[in-house]
């Protein structure tokens, strides 16, 4: 979570911090801030409570001039959401500025030493120790900054990205990471010189530079203005940078006249899994072609069971995921929240397989996992979007889920992707094993390879949901109900609704309610229901009779052309057939579109719901 973005150049660097910010935000929204070295020497720090608007306001009448700074956008850990708290922070002197992504887990004790040795704090936050520390090292040691951080660094416990500007040296800018991440990218202006910006992803780097490294764990480099990069490792052991090409355009980075990423990610969806698909679905051969599988097919053949780690949205997908590699694998899958996994010594094999899916590839606990399950000998299998980020880079092997950028916080398009991503998984493993017969192989592929044209026709014809919605903004709780594959896709589609619209929302297996849930329903009561007419469609018709019993409001999800559901519900969303394991990414475009269109007609914020960030960094 938060956003960092810096320069070095000899650009003015203020504007290039500012779009930097905006397009980190959906990190974080607490409050931004900028710090730069003006010609004048001068270091100044700007910040402001929310967003990166409030700061431009607040930076209007100011000087900031200045061809090298640091930015910042804050998801809250430790103090309060206020200006105070902001990054960036001073140093005691306020000869540094810092900003910082992650949490300095010792940063009591730390703190406690240096209020000993007279260093006060002006916030309640972790960040401030690792500026005080830097400069109490520099005191100390009389080291010149690059040390100094070095020193530090080796002080702290817990997770980091940094960039650090000192005022005595206007041409030089710092930073580090480790468990946060952060991306140098390595340009040149227009007349030739040399320059570097830094990111916390790639989205405000990709504009000047497709040239970039990736910091790797407990790395420290320094950038100067005549082009020099240093990278050594705490103990100063200098480290070869690796170049890497970025591919990202930057169209995939603007809404494209849509009022908001949320609602262009959902339209995206058939465009973005046809690209997730290509060239590993092979129509005509009725194929299915995974590298990642193809090169570790022992692993997979031969694994005694497959568990599945991750966390919110992407928990939902590996869900479906399960279902779909037990039918055709016959493999044992189990499905971790990776919070829990972590810290419960939990029993893994050397012949286990485990499977990490995030969007991002930084989720902190999903990333903790497969460290975990590392020591234990497991092999790792990253499923995430994001190119050469932490999980991709960490695991043995994977399969990029190839959605573009997403930048809604709201999880859409990553969802399908991992969706499609795993059922491609289940296939090539079930390829290999030979666990599916021919016949039923190649009708699934073919189905596969309908489901982005499918996904297009379910969006045509659902787009009166938007004026339907709004009858649902007065209420105060949703039950969301599906059975078999559904089942995921009801906690998918409670999970939206709640992100964004802030309306309380439970995802329950069917027929679950009766034991339960079922006196939660009266005439105040909507009850989605996934209701396609394959399955347990006789079962569901029960459930959908007995909440209808209970006078509760039903929407359900139909099959194209069925009646009997529709006739019994007070609305219906439609979606065309397709076999049961593929129905989760049908189903859930109209329950994207209800939540969007609920929290649109409530006033919310919907690309940058409260408390939440997209890329959640910490644990
Ligand atoms: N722990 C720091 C704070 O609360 C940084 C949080 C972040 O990554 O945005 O300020």
């Amino acid at each position: 979570m938060c956003g960092i973005v810096g320069y070095i150049g000899e650009q003015q660097a203020y504007p290039i911090l500012i779009k930097g910010l905006h397009r980190l935000e959906y990190r974080g929204y607490d409050s931004a801030g900028v710090s730069m070295i003006g010609s004048n020497g001068n270091l100044t720090v700007y910040k402001a409570k929310g967003k990166v608007n409030a700061l431009e306001a607040i930076c209007a009448d100011k000087d900031v001039s200045g061809t090298i700074g640091i930015a910042h956008t804050r998801w809250a850990t430790h103090g309060e959401p206020n200006e105070v708290n902001a990054h960036p922070h001073y140093s005691q002197s306020k000869n540094l500025a810092l900003v910082h992504n992650g949490i300095i887990e010792n940063y009591k004790t730390l703190r406690a030493e240096m209020e000993n040795n007279n260093y006060t704090f002006c916030s309640d936050t972790d960040t401030e120790v690792l500026v005080q520390l830097v400069e109490y090292m520099q005191e100390l040691h009389h080291c010149d900054l690059f040390t100094a951080v070095q020193n530090a660094l080796k002080h702290v416990v817990g997770a980091y990205a940094i960039a650090i500007l000192d005022r005595s040296n206007p041409d030089q800018l710092i930073c580090a990471r480790k468990g946060s991440p952060l991306i140098i990218g390595v340009g040149k202006d227009s007349n030739g010189r040399a320059e570097f910006y830094l990111g916390s992803d790639a989205t405000p780097i990709i504009e000047y530079t497709d040239q970039v490294i990736y910091l790797k764990d407990e790395e420290v480099a320094s950038m100067d203005r005549s082009g020099r990069l240093n990278i050594t490792n705490l103990a100063n052991v200098a480290q070869t940078p690796q170049m890497q090409t970025l591919e990202m355009n930057l169209e995939a980075l603007e809404k494209g006249g849509y009022p908001h990423f949320m609602l262009k990610e959902i339209w995206e969806q058939p465009q973005a899994l046809r690209t997730s698909i290509r060239g590993r679905l092979q129509v005509q051969d009725r194929d299915v072609l995974l590298s990642g599988i193809i090169d570790n097919r022992d692993k997979f053949v031969n694994a005694r069971r497959i568990i599945i780690c991750a966390c919110g949205t992407s928990w939902h997908a590996a869900l479906i995921g399960k279902y779909f590699i037990e039918e055709a694998c016959h493999i044992p899958v189990e499905v971790e929240y990776a919070s829990e996994f972590r810290y419960r010594n939990p029993v893994i094999y050397p012949d286990d397989v485990v499977i990490a899916v995030s969007q991002s590839g930084e989720t902190a606990d999903t990333l903790a996992a497969i460290q975990l399950a590392k020591q234990h000998g497991a092999f790792l299998y990253g499923v995430c979007n994001v190119i050469g980020s932490s999980i991709a880079r960490a695991t043995d092997s994977g399969t990029y889920i190839h959605v573009g950028p997403e930048i809604g916080v709201a999880s859409t398009k990553a969802f399908t992707g991992q969706v499609v991503t795993l059922m491609l998984l289940g296939l090539a493993i079930a390829k290999e094993k030979k666990t599916l017969a021919d016949d039923m192989f190649h009708m699934l592929v073919n189905e596969l390879c309908l489901i982005p044209e499918k996904m297009q026709w379910t969006l045509e014809n659902n787009k009166d949901i938007d004026s339907f919605a709004q009858m649902f903004t007065y209420c105060r709780n949703f039950i969301y109900l599906g059975r078999g594959y559904n089942y995921p896709v009801a906690l998918e589609g409670a999970l939206k609704l709640k992100e964004i619209s802030y309306i309380h929302a439970e995802g329950y297996p069917a027929a679950e309610m009766k034991h339960g849930p079922i006196a939660l329903v009266d005439e105040e009561m909507p009850v989605v229901v996934i209701a396609p007419k394959r399955g347990m469609y006789e079962k569901v018709v029960s459930n959908i009779q007995e909440i209808k019993s209970r006078k509760g409001k039903i929407i359900s999800v139909v099959t194209e052309g069925d009646k009997v559901v529709r006739g019994m519900s007070d609305y219906s969303f439609v979606i065309p057939d397709t076999r049961d394991c593929f129905v989760p990414m049908l189903a859930v475009i109209p329950l994207q579109l209800l939540s969007y269109y609920v929290a649109v007609a409530k006033g919310r914020n919907v690309d940058q719901p409260r408390n939440l960030a997209k890329s959640v960094t910490v644990e």
